[in-house]
């Protein structure tokens, strides 16, 4: 039997096979021609995956963490006001980082499952002036969706700069990012972009690489600052040397991989193929009686759910016995509510067996734990979204 189990996690979750042997080569020089090149080749492929033709990307070491740190430094001075939209634990995570650097943080907090209404968004606006707005697409912590668009047309109206963060939907929800003026996407390597964990990227509009040169005051976060990475951004993708700190090489070489792979398949394919996914994973948990954080469709991510563990099952008895049927699923992370609900990705390279398999695994650990339902009911529902 094969040992290995099916880790759909929100990240970091199921690689592809080629990005992993590209992970394998022995790892050259920085500076070698072969690995300027995948980088080179990384950087305008990120363009693309982000559709922002005009924008500029970075692929620094470091978790999606940095890459939120990378627009927060860059983008704050001290005293400047900031608008955070939050959906969950990421948007509390974004209001304390900026306040590091000194910004005057207001939140907007939606309710458990909700998103913040965009004329709420708006008076906000209307009653200061913002430098920056930062949103969720895809809260990991409540599966909460956000539409982008109205945030990047509030931006242009307001003259804010907006903040995606998009580490749990980059290259999973539907994002174009020029398209719909938003000034930064930024995300991590070990989600729907399907490489091992350890690149943060981003891309930042011309708009908000002009806010950055037109600082009064030093960028707080030594390793951060752009003046330190956009030369060498400039310079690998002009195909010529560079150096500030050492790249993660085998995970760029593999970042190339994983680009070309997911421009292979092509955006809309990409995006279509996630909602119907998630779409028949939700149809099959609410076969099975459970319910779930986004308190609809409209508002439910398409790279990862969040259910409630229904009346009389534990977390701490069903997750185990998910495990015992081969998969890992991850537990609840909002603090108030963490052992209340789990949380299944399904994001990246995840198939048609995949989600097959995890309501399987979910239905048969609600049957030993005692939970009553029809073995297959979450099947039947799934396979009636995935054979349309
Ligand atoms: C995972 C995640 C992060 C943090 O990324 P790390 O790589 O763990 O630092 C930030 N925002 C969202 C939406 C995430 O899903």
């Amino acid at each position: 039997m094969k040992a290995r189990k099916l880790l759909m996690i929100p990240g970091p979750i199921e690689f592809e096979p080629e990005v992993m042997l590209a992970m394998s080569i022995p790892t050259t020089s920085h500076v070698a021609p072969d690995f300027i090149d995948s980088f080179g080749n990384s950087l305008e492929l990120m363009r693309k995956v982000w559709q922002s033709p005009s924008g500029q990307p970075f692929i620094i070491a470091g978790t999606g963490t940095l890459a939120m740190d990378l627009a927060g430094s860059n983008l704050i001075e001290a005293g400047d006001n900031a608008l955070v939209i939050s959906t969950g634990y990421f948007g509390e995570r974004y209001a304390e980082l900026l306040k590091r650097y000194g910004a005057n943080v207001d939140i907007l907090k939606a309710p458990l499952g909700e998103v913040v209404p965009v004329d709420k968004v708006e008076e906000k606006l209307k009653s200061k002036s913002y430098k920056l707005l930062t949103f969720t697409h895809v809260d990991t912590s409540t599966a909460v969706l956000n539409d982008p668009k109205p945030f990047g047309e509030l931006g242009k109206k307001y003259k804010v700069l907006t903040i995606l963060d998009g580490v749990c939907s980059v290259a999973g929800e539907e994002i174009r990012q020029d398209e719909w003026g938003i000034d930064i996407v930024l995300t991590a390597s070990q989600k729907a972009i399907g490489v091992p964990p350890g690149l943060a990227l981003l891309v930042a509009s011309q708009n908000a690489i002009e806010a950055w040169k037109n600082r009064k005051t030093p960028v707080g976060n030594y390793y951060a600052d752009w003046g330190n990475w956009l030369p060498v951004m400039e310079a690998y993708e002009a195909r010529k040397p560079s150096y500030f700190g050492t790249p993660a090489v085998n995970l760029v070489v593999a970042l190339e991989t994983s680009l070309k792979i997911i421009l292979k398949e092509g955006m809309e394919n990409r995006f279509q193929r996630h909602r119907k996914i998630a779409k028949a994973f939700r149809s099959a948990i609410s076969a099975m009686g459970l319910k779930m954080i986004p308190v609809s469709e409209e508002v439910a991510a398409n790279t990862l759910s969040a259910p409630y563990y229904p009346e009389g099952v534990e977390g701490g008895s069903l997750l185990p016995e998910i495990t015992k049927a081969g998969i890992i699923m991850a537990g609840g992370l909002l603090p108030d509510i963490k052992t209340k609900y789990f949380r299944i990705g399904h994001m990246g390279s995840v198939n048609q067996s995949d989600i097959l398999g995890s309501v399987a695994a979910i239905e048969s650990a609600l049957l030993s734990c005692g939970y009553k339902i029809k073995p297959g009911i979450g099947l039947v529902a799934a396979q009636e979204i995935l054979n349309q």
